[in-house]
C-alpha cells in the first residue's frame, strides 16, 4: 500500500509524521472520509468543501492549493488500486515545539492522504440485516459541525455499541432527541412516509450522505422533515437508518435492544440505498 505524507508517496508501512505534530498532541487538525465505489469518488466536491470550511473555521492553511488535492486523492486511490473502498484526507496544524497557541504563521499544515479497499458486498450484506444501535449521553463539545480528528467521545460511544453487540451509538441531547451517531448522520421515516433528520445548523456534522440524500429521496418522490425526533418516536418509527460516506443508508433494526417497527430493514432505507450511487455520480459540486 502507498500513503501520501506531505509532498511524497511512501510505503504505507513506512508512512511517518513528527512527534511534534499538532495532530498528535492536540487533535489540531480535520478530516474526510469519501466513499470509492466502482472507481469512482463519491461526492468528492462536497468533501472538499466541507473540508475547506473545517479549516477555515479552525484557521488552519490550507497544505497544498485547493485544486491539486483532488489530484492527489485520485492518485492515492489509483496508486492502491482502489475500485471499492475509501480515501481519507487529514490535515493537521502541522510541526511546533508543543505549545497550545498558534506556531508561527509559517508552519506548514500537514496533509496524509490514504486509501484502502473495501468488499462492497460487505456492506450489501450488512444492509440485509441491519445493525442495531445504542444510546449515549451527548458529551461532546459545541463544534462537532467541524470535522475534526479529536474523536474520543466518539470512540468510547462506539466502543461501547460494540460491547453490546451494536454497531452505532447515538448521542442524545439533554431534552431526548437524537443528535446523530458516532460516525453517522440518524434518520427515521415515519408511519407516513417520511423522512425525518435533524437539521444541521447546529449541534451535528452535516454529512455529505446526508447532503446527497436530500437528492435521493426527491429522485424518488420522498418528503424530508428537517426536524429532531426521540428515541421513543425512532422506536416507534416504521424504520430507522444512519447515513455516511462508507454506510450510505443502513437500516436501523434495534434502538438500546428493542427492535424498530418489526425489527426488520425497512423497504424506503433499501431504496434510498439502491438510488444513491446513481445520483451521487452525476451530483455537482
Ligand atoms: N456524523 C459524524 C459524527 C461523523 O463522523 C460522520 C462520518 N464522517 C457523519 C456524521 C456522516 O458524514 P458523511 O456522510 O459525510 O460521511
Amino acid at each position: 500500500r502507498i500513503a501520501y505524507v506531505n509532498g511524497r508517496y511512501v510505503a504505507h508501512a513506512d508512512a511517518a509524521v513528527h512527534i511534534e505534530d499538532r495532530g498528535y498532541q492536540f487533535a489540531d487538525g480535520v478530516y474526510e472520509v469519501c466513499e470509492v465505489a466502482r472507481g469512482f469518488i463519491v461526492d468528492m466536491p462536497r468533501h472538499l468543501a466541507r473540508l475547506n470550511r473545517s479549516l477555515t473555521e479552525l484557521s488552519i492553511a490550507w497544505p497544498v492549493t485547493r485544486g491539486v488535492l483532488p489530484l492527489i486523492l485520485r492518485e492515492v486511490v489509483n496508486r492502491n488500486h482502489v475500485a471499492n473502498g475509501l480515501v481519507y484526507v487529514q490535515v493537521t496544524r502541522g510541526v511546533a515545539i508543543r505549545d497550545f497557541v498558534f506556531p508561527s504563521a509559517d508552519t506548514k499544515s500537514s496533509l496524509v492522504v490514504t486509501a484502502r479497499k473495501a468488499d462492497p458486498a460487505a456492506g450489501a450484506k450488512r444492509a440485509e440485516t441491519g445493525i442495531a444501535v445504542i444510546t449515549v449521553p451527548e458529551n461532546r463539545w459545541d463544534r462537532v459541525d467541524i470535522k475534526s480528528v479529536g474523536l474520543l467521545p466518539n470512540v468510547l460511544a462506539k466502543q461501547k455499541a460494540k460491547e453490546a453487540g451494536a454497531q452505532e451509538a447515538w448521542f442524545v441531547d439533554g431534552d431526548g432527541t437524537v443528535k446523530e451517531g458516532g460516525s453517522s448522520n440518524a434518520w427515521i421515516v415515519t408511519r407516513d412516509g417520511v423522512l425525518v433528520t435533524r437539521p444541521a445548523e447546529h449541534g451535528i456534522l452535516r454529512g455529505i450522505t446526508r447532503t446527497t440524500m436530500f437528492e435521493v429521496a426527491a429522485s424518488l418522490g420522498l418528503k424530508i422533515e428537517e426536524r429532531g425526533f426521540s428515541v421513543a418516536e425512532a422506536k416507534a418509527a416504521r424504520e430507522a437508518f444512519i447515513s455516511s460516506a462508507t454506510t450510505i443508508a443502513m437500516p436501523v433494526v434495534a434502538i438500546d435492544g428493542d427492535p424498530v417497527a418489526n425489527g426488520h430493514p425497512g423497504s424506503v432505507t433499501l431504496s434510498l440505498r439502491q438510488a444513491f450511487f446513481d445520483i451521487a455520480e452525476k451530483s455537482p459540486a
